[in-house]
């Protein structure tokens, strides 16, 4: 396709300029093409009632030409003029939704070319709520086929943005109004049949349309990976909303999921990748490897539709083979997400549990009596060492009754081997640290009497020397000299290494 100046027109939503608006109105009484906004994601714009500029819009998206266009009106009565036996529930529906997320299908009009529905007797019809579409809409002449604005097969554009990276120089015009406020496409429903069926989730859900009209059908191919039957939106049989990374959708509970995303990233990372996190404003501070977006926040779902194909074209630009998401609850606009994601991810779907399964401790602690000298040394030394599953480690003291630092001649020792505990900061056991997933070791065998005591007798409370199977004696080096501490530090090296070993060692076990 040859390049053209493709124009950028800035325009207010609040405050429509009229002239750019007829501007792109012209271009596309033309034949030209023009993108626009729309409250669901930027459309690709064409005079809907001409053959050659429906084939323009394919040519300039790359996208097969059976995959049927939405034609977008403004006002109501123009659907008559597209659309023939339109059935009785569309005035309820068209007044609770339109303008809105909503296209609904009905039979053509002789008027709609074939270009525009992909060779189907059925046209794909919107009323958008944006006043910069609708007011391109009627300076045009009433009927706009827009797909999204997108190259086929990227995310759908929620900025002006994207369509320019994906569509600049290939098309006249870019109405840039800022960022979408939806973020996914329209729900789709079918009114060709009884009762009426869904057959692409969005911001309007089945529970939504069942308080106006009662209940509709949801097209069963929507959701399962496996459906040999082809899905009754052309659209939806190809793979979409695509990203150039392996997406892979980690699903279980919450918590679950982001201990299997922290298992895999950290694996990824012992392997040199990089890899891509899908986390949540709620969830962000719980990732310590791979390259981490928030996707919005999970108090308010709007906020992941709108952030999701922003997310998916920002990894593209990012060095990642593989991205693992979080999965979100299929209610409401979630089972849009989710619908989006899971097509993103071609259907790749890991169970967290199956993750989570294999790993049986994911905290350390070191528990000595003042949590100032040998515990953390401890902590310290083991969090160095190479060790095939991300823990996080930790030392408290069973007598601390002050946050303290460590001591003076602790950080010596420790700064002479590269390390440092300047950030250590004493704390007190709390039996609420025993956990099954934390392995407990005691710096002497009379501190795992005492915490024996407190918390009985428990196969993940050991002693260091008998989880490393070394029975050296820990010296307590308090108030002795610098060397002390030095020989301390050494038994202390080759203990944490030992006990790295075993930890290594379940890893392959349970594997
Ligand atoms: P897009 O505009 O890129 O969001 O894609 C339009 C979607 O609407 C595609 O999935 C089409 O397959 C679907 N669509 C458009 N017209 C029809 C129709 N007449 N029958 C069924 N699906 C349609
Ligand atoms: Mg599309």
């Amino acid at each position: 396709m040859n390049v053209m100046e493709t124009k950028i027109r800035k325009i207010d939503k609040n405050k429509i300029d009229e002239k750019i608006i007829e501007e792109a109105a012209e271009i596309l009484r033309e034949g030209g093409l023009v993108a626009f906004p729309t409250e669901t994601v930027y459309g690709l714009g064409a005079d809907a009632l001409q053959e050659e500029a429906a084939r323009k819009t394919y040519a300039a998206k790359g996208r097969p030409s059976d995959n049927p266009l939405i034609v977008h009106i403004a006002d109501y009565d123009d659907l008559r003029k597209i659309a023939v036996n339109i059935p009785a529930e569309t005035d309820m529906l068209a007044a609770h939704f339109w303008p809105g997320p909503l296209t609904m299908i009905f039979e053509k009009s002789p008027i709609v070319p074939y270009g525009t529905t992909g060779g189907l007797d059925t046209v794909a019809v919107r009323m958008p709520e944006d006043p910069v579409a609708a007011a391109l809409i009627r300076a045009t002449g009433g009927f706009i086929s827009a797909p999204s604005a997108n190259t086929s097969g990227r995310p759908s554009p929620t900025t002006a943005g994207h369509v320019e990276e994906d569509l600049g120089g290939k098309i006249d015009m870019i109405l840039d109004g800022g960022t979408v406020d939806i973020g996914l496409e329209s729900t789709i429903l079918d009114m060709t049949v009884s009762p009426p069926m869904i057959l692409r989730p969005g911001a309007i859900t089945a529970e939504m349309f069942e308080k106006v009209i009662g209940p509709v059908d949801v097209d069963e191919t929507l959701m399962s990976p496996d459906s040999v039957q082809a899905p009754k939106a052309p659209g939806m049989k190809y793979r979409h909303y695509a990203p150039k990374a392996r997406l892979i959708i980690v699903e279980g509970d919450l918590r679950e999921e982001i201990l299997a995303i922290r298992q895999l990233a950290y694996a990824a990372h012992r392997e040199g990748r990089n890899v891509g996190i899908i986390a949540t404003s709620e969830t962000l501070p719980f990732y310590n490897y791979g390259i981490v977006k928030n996707v919005g926040t999970r108090e308010n779902e709007k906020t992941i539709a709108r952030g999701l194909y922003s997310v998916l074209r920002e990894f593209d630009e990012e060095c990642v083979d593989t991205i693992y998401s979080e999965s979100f609850a299929v209610q409401g606009i979630g089972k849009a997400i989710m619908n989006r994601l899971e097509k993103a991810a071609g259907h790749m779907t890991v169970s967290a549990a199956d993750i989570v399964r294999c790993q049986k401790y994911r905290r350390i602690l070191f528990v000595s009596g003042t949590d100032s000298a040998r515990g953390p040394m401890a902590a310290e030394l083991l969090r160095n060492c190479d060790l095939k599953q991300e823990y996080v480690i930790g030392s408290v003291g069973m007598v601390v009754l002050f946050p303290e630092p460590v001591n003076q001649k602790v950080e010596a020792i420790m700064k002479s081997a590269g390390m440092s505990l300047a950030e250590h900061s004493s704390k007190p056991f709390d039996t609420e640290e025993v956990r099954d997933d934390t392995l407990i070791l005691a710096i002497s065998e009379s501190v795992k009497e005492k915490l024996s005591a407190e918390c009985g007798e428990k196969e993940n409370i050991r002693t260091l020397n008998e989880f490393a199977g070394d029975d050296t004696d820990i010296p307590d080096p308090y108030g002795k000299p610098l060397t002390e501490y030095g020989a301390c530090f050494e038994i202390l090296k080759k203990l944490t290494q030992k006990a790295a070993d075993r930890l290594n060692a379940l890893v392959e076990d349970e594997k």
